[in-house]
């Protein structure tokens, strides 16, 4: 579903990513892994054009993204994002919060926006929560509707980066629990991460990126069990 040639992105003289190669396959759980500062979340943004490759190419589907004619804006439909930050209008009860892209983006009628938008709060576990405004919810469940209003765009992929990071501890479960059922359910996903239990039960395949390249990559157990690198020994053996 998305594959990645050669990736390279500077900003100004600095290369943060330095020439990445990476296939995912139609409902593959890609987990990346790496220390601050490492590319993670540079290369999500590239896969969705949030930033601009410096060379290389990304395919997605029959589209090559890193082409400048390519509409960026109909590939987008068809990729989900969600971010640590939840990006609800404050203003906009959850129902409408998710119905808004559905309606601009997609142009569905405001019926079947509605109708979507439910299916997904409830998906998510917030059907009862539907007219609630983004600051009468926790963190947790802000997070839910993000992930809710990027699922009502009936998304091929998903990228999550570092979803659960700004959250209590309490609250994170909630959230990795709708992850595992989307994977479960064969979505294909891109899931940047801190949390390695997730990364071990969920993850088809562990991607552990350091200084803008990937490091070392396999099994959950491959890289978890017997992790080939120093610098993928160190990595895990500082959060264990
Ligand atoms: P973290 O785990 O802290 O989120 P990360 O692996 O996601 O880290 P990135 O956010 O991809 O890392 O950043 C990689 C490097 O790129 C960092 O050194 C960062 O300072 C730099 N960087 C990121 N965005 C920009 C930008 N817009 N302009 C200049 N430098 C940037
Ligand atoms: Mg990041």
């Amino acid at each position: 579903v998305i594959r990645i040639e050669g990736l390279h992105k500077c900003y100004g003289a600095q290369e943060i990513l330095k020439g990445i190669d990476l296939t995912v396959q139609r409902g593959e759980v890609v987990v990346i892994l790496g220390p601050s500062g490492s590319g993670k979340s540079t290369l999500l943004r590239c896969v969705n054009r949030l930033e601009e490759a410096t060379s290389g190419h990304i395919w997605f589907e029959d589209t090559e993204i890193t082409d400048p004619s390519t509409k960026i804006n109909k590939v987008r439909e068809h990729v989900g994002m969600v971010f640590q930050s939840f990006n609800l209008f404050p203003h906009l009860t959850a129902k409408k919060n998710v119905m808004l892209a559905q309606e601009h983006v997609l142009k569905r009628p405001k019926e079947e926006a509605e109708r979507v938008a439910l299916e997904q709060l409830e998906r998510v576990g917030l059907r009862e929560r539907a007219d609630y405004k983004p600051g009468q919810l926790s963190g947790g469940q802000q997070q839910r509707v993000a992930i809710a209003r990027a699922l009502a765009m009936d998304p091929h992929v998903m990228l999550f980066d570092e979803a659960t990071s700004a959250l209590d501890p309490e609250l994170v479960r909630d959230v990795l629990d709708v992850m595992r059922s989307l994977a479960s359910e064969g979505m294909t996903m891109m899931v940047v991460t801190h949390e390695m239990k997730f990364a071990r039960d969920v993850a088809d395949r562990v991607i552990f990126m350091d200084g803008g390249v990937i490091v070392e990559q396999g099994t959950p157990e491959d890289v978890f069990e017997h992790p080939q690198s120093d610098r993928t020994k160190d990595f895990l053996g500082h959060i264990a």
